[in-house]
């Protein structure tokens, strides 16, 4: 069953009770799922007083107690996968199978928050005078008010809600209004797990007019957003103009750098199966791809050859390899995209188009020999669709790997040892994947550098962004 939508305020669950609502739709079927209840101005003056109030006691709770709660929480990610999942499928259009890994992966990340936060240590400095104690020790920042996409609804929110919950801080997110079942599951999970109310709040409504009221309150003490660049750079300067520190994962435009010496059928099918994963809709997503000219035919047909055969249908179907994308306008940009590429001299060797019936479908597409002013490759193309080029020198191709102002995620497929140590030392970005895709996992940190973001979430150095400062010295 798709879940009743509700705000979740101060430990209670509120329906629309009169609230304006919006329609959540399926993509794959355009069917009405559900209606999702905005927030009044009044919920979230309520959310952010029950957060402040919840913030005096939860400061002071013990990290084991913390790490109770979170490790419940990734049991309950574990016995719940299949529906979770089910629902995310419904409301994001994402296979079932990727669904379902998203919520057991989220579980991970539950786990490692919950080993992490009994492990955020202070310091002693040795003192100029020995009848002198000076002690460093790091205190969670405050209420902390957290935005999040619909992409990896259920990721993006359990990344921010456990690092802040872990560091002694209480939340407010706002998560996606479009595929909101992920967030609603993790406000019952929580509350099922026994954390005291307030400490975590979910609330809906009109993004732009949300985030201004929570970003100004003086309530709110730390931002953290995963969204588009244009909105990030918003957000960060509303967050600044109040001095308040942010996390921003933003998008990216990853390149692939692909070698003569690599394995070309097995490189290609890797490259076009993680390039549909999501329908592309992932900010991670390899999105130039730099091929070397002397492999650049055979690896370009077998590259065609695995997306041309991608089985895309609903996310339900189990033979379905890549759902729908996950809104109506996304249709329109992926034309545009595919457009400007051809009218800059690109040629379409695979797809390129809506497909027909019902649903936000388009097919994976190929454009071949796309020039690098090409829009899709300056600006992030977060769908199907992959651009090839060529190149011959390896300094060369470095160059236009960071020329954009983007800085996320990037890739190499090499056997050449010295290649892959020049390509990891060279390229700008906030995480380097040789050989394989391998940037999101719990214990090691995901951020982007430039315009792709502020601060990491994951790794040791996941609770950074949650925590202050605070020297003591005592004689
Ligand atoms: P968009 O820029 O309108 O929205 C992106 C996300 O930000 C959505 O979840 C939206 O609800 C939220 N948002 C928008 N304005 C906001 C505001 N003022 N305050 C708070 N939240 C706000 O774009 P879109 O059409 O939804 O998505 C397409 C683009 O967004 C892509 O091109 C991609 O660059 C980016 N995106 C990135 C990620 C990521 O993981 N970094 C995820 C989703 C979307």
């Amino acid at each position: 069953m798709y879940p009743t939508l509700s705000l979740f305020i101060n430990g209670e669950f509120i329906e629309g009770q009169g609230r304006k609502t919006e329609p959540v739709l399926n993509p794959a079927t355009l069917e009405e799922l559900g209606k999702l209840p905005h927030a009044t101005q009044d919920d979230l003056d309520l959310a952010l007083k029950s957060a402040q109030t919840a913030f005096e006691s939860w400061r002071h709770s013990s990290p084991i107690e913390r790490s109770d709660i979170l490790r419940k929480v990734a049991q309950l990610c574990r016995d719940n996968a299949q529906e979770i999942g089910r629902n995310i499928t419904l409301d994001q259009g994402k296979p079932l199978a990727e669904s379902v890994a998203e919520v057991i992966n989220c579980s991970e990340h539950a786990d490692w928050h919950a080993e992490e936060c009994r492990r955020i240590y202070g310091r002693i400095i040795p003192p100029r005078n020995p009848a002198v104690r000076q002690m460093v020790v790091r205190e969670p920042i405050g209420v902390c008010a957290a935005f999040t996409p619909w992409n990896f609804p259920f990721n993006q929110a359990i990344r921010k809600i456990t690092a802040a919950i872990g560091a002694g801080c209480t939340i407010i997110i706002k998560g996606p209004e479009d595929s909101p079942s992920a967030v609603m599951a993790i406000a019952k999970m929580f509350h099922e797990a026994g954390l005291p109310k307030g400490v975590l709040n979910v609330v809906w409504g009109v993004p732009a007019e949300v985030s201004d009221y929570l970003i100004r309150s003086p309530i709110v003490r730390k931002v953290s957003f995963t969204g588009s660049v244009p909105v990030g750079k918003q957000l960060a300067a509303l967050a600044g103009a109040h001095m308040k520190p942010v996390t921003m994962e933003l998008g990216g435009h990853s390149p692939v750098l692909v070698f003569p010496d690599i394995d070309i059928p097995r490189v290609a099918k890797q490259l076009a199966y993680f390039k549909v994963r999501n329908a592309g809709q992932v900010c991670i997503s390899p999105t130039r791809f730099y091929i070397h000219e002397d492999i650049y035919e055979p690896f370009k047909d077998a590259f065609i050859n695995v997306l041309a055969n991608v089985n895309v249908g609903n996310g339900l179907e189990a033979e379905t390899e890549m759902g729908p994308l996950a809104h109506e306008r996304r249709l329109a940009v992926m034309d545009n995209f595919v457009q400007d590429a051809l009218s800059h001299g690109g040629r379409l060797e695979l797809g390129g188009s809506q497909s027909e019936g019902t649903g936000y479908f388009y097919g994976p597409t190929v454009l071949a020999d796309v020039p690098d002013h090409a829009m899709i490759m300056t600006e992030e193309p977060f769908g199907p669709i992959a651009p090839l080029t060529r190149f011959s020198d390896t300094t060369d191709v470095l160059k236009r790997a960071n020329s954009l102002p983007f800085g996320l995620a990037s890739y190499a497929f090499t056997n050449n040892l010295q290649t892959a140590h020049t390509v990891s030392n060279e390229l700008q970005a906030g995480m380097v994947s040789i050989n394989h895709f391998g940037v999101s996992i719990a214990e090691t940190p995901f951020g982007g550098i430039k315009d792709s973001g502020i601060g990491s979430e994951g790794g040791t150095e996941t609770f950074d962004g949650y925590l202050v400062t605070k020297f003591i010295t005592q004689r």
